[in-house]
């Protein structure tokens, strides 16, 4: 056999029951629930832009997918299937075998299945699509969010912007919770829960304020934060304020979801809150238009010092 597929049937190759047809044909065959809509979405990590190439491989192997569900979950779907397109620069064993490792750790906690890809030789880089099914009518998009809904975030932010910054040496005092930027946890529960609840939803992977955007944008709306009730991530308090702020509007890595909820839903978002086990905030409200605004505690406009991580944005 060749090197490719020992390597494919060594590291890839695992049972997925809810396939029709799994690795090691031309195409993998699956069959969704009759009605469901496949929610599908690609996302890839390259070295050096997305991870620093020496991160440890099973984190890596967990968080290329863990970036993938998390747009599953923030459009209300339940993971079923994915793909990986895999390049490495050569064949490293102990690599593989982490990798594998917290891919498919994460896979199972999931209950998402292998169920094809490619393999190449080349920079290393990793693409992977996903595949989830929502019941029809009842994803979570975009747009669907309206003036006087609640704006409300999970969990708490910035703390995978703070471990960036500390592992590129910018800042050294700083003891980050590494967790939520290697491990990162998809909020697939507290997506599949507001269904039917939230108005319109995104994970926040480029910065909440950036992402925001995206909601105001696409719904045809404005949003205001309050600074104040912005949860942060505990390791945050030792900042100043001005990088909290930083890290937690304009840092991205985070992977929570940020949602809008419609009065009529808002009495039932503690209980989802338990459901999905994860704190639920209300950080402000969605208004007419102006863009995504923020407010410190005296209602004054707080200005950032940046809108977001965007890739194609020139060095300064
Ligand atoms: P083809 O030439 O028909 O595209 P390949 O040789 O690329 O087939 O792949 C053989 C089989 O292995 C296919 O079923 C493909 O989906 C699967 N496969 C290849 N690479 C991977 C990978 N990294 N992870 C999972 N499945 C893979
Ligand atoms: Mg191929």
């Amino acid at each position: 056999v060749s090197p490719e597929f020992d390597l494919i049937a060594r590291y890839f190759t695992r049972p997925a029951p809810t396939a029709l047809l799994g690795v090691g044909d031309d195409c993998a065959l699956v069959q969704p629930q009759s009605q469901a809509a496949l929610a599908i979405t690609t996302d890839t990590l390259v070295a050096g832009r997305h991870f620093f190439a020496d991160v440890d491989a099973a984190s890596l192997g967990h968080k290329c997918l863990a970036v993938n569900l998390s747009d599953l979950a923030a459009m209300g779907a339940t993971p079923r299937w994915f793909t990986l397109a895999l390049t490495v620069p050569r064949i490293d064993h102990a690599w593989l075998a982490a990798f594998a490792g917290g891919l498919f750790a994460l896979a199972e906690r999931a209950g998402t299945a292998l169920v094809g890809g490619d393999t190449t030789a080349g920079p290393l880089a990793i693409g992977i699509t996903a595949l989830g099914e929502v019941p029809p009518g009842l994803a979570l998009r975009r747009a669907g969010a309206r003036a006087g809904d609640g704006l409300w975030v999970s969990g708490a932010l910035g703390e995978a912007a703070l471990a960036v910054a500390v592992r590129k040496g910018r800042l050294a005092a700083a003891a980050p919770d590494w967790r939520r930027l290697d491990w990162p946890l998809p909020r697939l529960a507290l997506g599949e829960a507001l269904r039917g609840v939230a108005s319109a939803a995104i994970d926040v992977s480029d910065g909440l304020v950036a992402d925001l955007g995206h909601i105001c944008a696409a719904s045809g709306v404005g949003a205001v934060i309050d600074w104040p009730s912005v949860p942060l991530g505990a390791s945050l308090a030792a900042l100043p304020e001005g990088l909290r702020r930083d890290f937690a509007l304009a840092g991205g890595d985070d992977y929570e979801l940020c949602f809008a909820v419609p009065a009529e839903g808002e009495a039932r978002v503690a209980d989802i809150a338990r459901r999905a086990d994860v704190p639920l905030t209300r950080i402000g409200q969605f208004v007419e238009d102006g863009g995504v605004r923020v407010r410190d505690a005296a209602g004054r406009a707080v200005e950032l010092a940046q809108g977001g991580f965007d890739h194609f944005r020139p060095a300064t």
